[in-house]
């Protein structure tokens, strides 16, 4: 339907292969192709543990119980976030509090705001590395040792994303990661959890299945015959048809990110000196998984926002708005607070395109579009 979509997927042949191999070798739960694909996304992290799950949701979940964040604790996050990272809060009845993002130009939760809402019942900061942007993890990680918190990444939108030379998720405590269709890597549903810390990891092992001491894999192959259910787990494990295809994704990961970052120099290019439009992060030098192009309008309001989305879509171009903000939802307006820049952000932002196989034509044109409509 749209000339030019939002995003598209980096898959070919070697995707299809990869899962008809797995399906034929008849092992298609969590088995060897998973156990493949972690030890390959923590090798490219350089992160000891990677442990695969259904989705980031629950990995964000996990993150939650690891660094033991309970019912009535308070956990500071951002509003301008899916609110799948809200969610995870709500599931272990904890209290979100939101922090304000830092500005038009940077909307990162700020490390300000997140110093003025510290309370006696703060736990844990969880932090989103918008579009891939890195958060600002010096001062963050500095006011969590101060106050004593723990520090979960959502870093969903950054695999391979760097800041300040180390990649985003290995920062805090423990990253997320999602494997979602429209991420960088892509595998349909699928999560990755990332720590350092050996405990973290052996009990995200035990939680994403059952509380069981040995998954089935274990037990097919003899090396165990019995289990014992030592906690209260779930069932969050992904299986070898998606992890065959995100090993593959793995291997294309990097030149994807190159081509993407192709794709923000013509963008910038492009829109530099228009006037009406910010450019967000437009003086980052880290290495960036450009997992969404946004831009800021200056002016006018949601209507006007919205009435230009709509003419790019006569266009043929496809757009989103990453996002509405999570405090604005029915049911987080009880956990609302003054968040002036993220309210202004969700009715000045639009996403437009961004994937490693846009053209330079594809993005001028785009950006021609746009420069008549402001
Ligand atoms: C996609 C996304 C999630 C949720 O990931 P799922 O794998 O779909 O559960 C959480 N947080 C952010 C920032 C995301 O972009």
């Amino acid at each position: 339907m749209y000339k030019i979509p939002l995003f598209d997927l980096n898959f070919d042949e070697k995707e299809e292969q990869a899962a008809l191999e797995t399906i034929q070798s008849k092992w298609i739960s969590t088995g060897p192709k998973t156990a493949a694909f972690e030890a390959k996304f923590a090798g490219m992290l350089s992160v000891k543990h990677a442990i695969a799950l259904s989705n980031c949701t629950v990995s964000l979940h996990l993150a939650l119980k690891l660094v033991g964040v309970e019912a009535g604790d308070e956990v500071i996050c951002p509003s301008l976030t899916f609110v799948a990272t809200v969610n995870a809060i709500r599931y272990v009845n904890a209290v979100p509090v939101f922090g304000d993002v830092v500005s038009y130009e940077n909307p990162t939760i700020s490390a300000e705001d997140i110093r003025k809402k510290i309370t006696p019942k703060t736990k844990a900061i969880i932090v989103m590395h918008y579009g891939g942007f890195a958060c600002d993890m010096d001062t963050i990680m500095a006011i969590a040792k101060e106050h004593d918190l723990k520090v979960i990444e959502d870093a969903c939108h950054g695999p391979l994303a760097e800041y300040k030379r180390r990649k985003l998720g290995t920062i805090g405590d423990v990253g997320c990661f999602s494997f979602f269709s429209n991420k960088n890597i892509s595998t349909g549903e699928g999560g990755m959890l990332i720590t350092n810390n050996d405990d973290y990891a052996a009990r995200t092992k035990l939680l994403r299945s059952h509380g069981m001491t040995s998954m089935s894999y274990e037990r097919a192959k003899g090396h165990s015959t019995a289990y014992d259910v030592v906690e209260l787990g779930y069932n969050y494990r992904m299986d070898d048809i998606h992890s065959s295809i995100g090993i593959v994704q793995l291997d294309k990961i990097q030149a994807d990110l190159e081509k993407r970052a192709e794709v923000r120099t013509a963008y910038l290019n492009a829109l530099n000196d228009v006037s009406g439009i910010i450019i967000p992060f437009a003086d980052y030098t880290d290495f960036n998984s450009n997992y969404i192009f946004p831009i800021v309008l200056t002016d006018g309001d949601a209507e006007r926002r919205d009435a230009i989305r709509a003419q790019l879509a006569e266009a043929g171009i496809q757009t989103s708005m990453h996002y509405p903000a999570v405090h604005h939802f029915s049911i987080y307006q009880e956990f609302a607070s003054e968040l002036p820049v993220t309210d202004f952000l969700v009715d000045h932002l639009i996403t437009l395109p961004m994937y490693s196989k846009l053209t330079v034509e594809q993005v001028n044109y785009i950006s021609e579009t746009l420069k008549k409509l402001i």
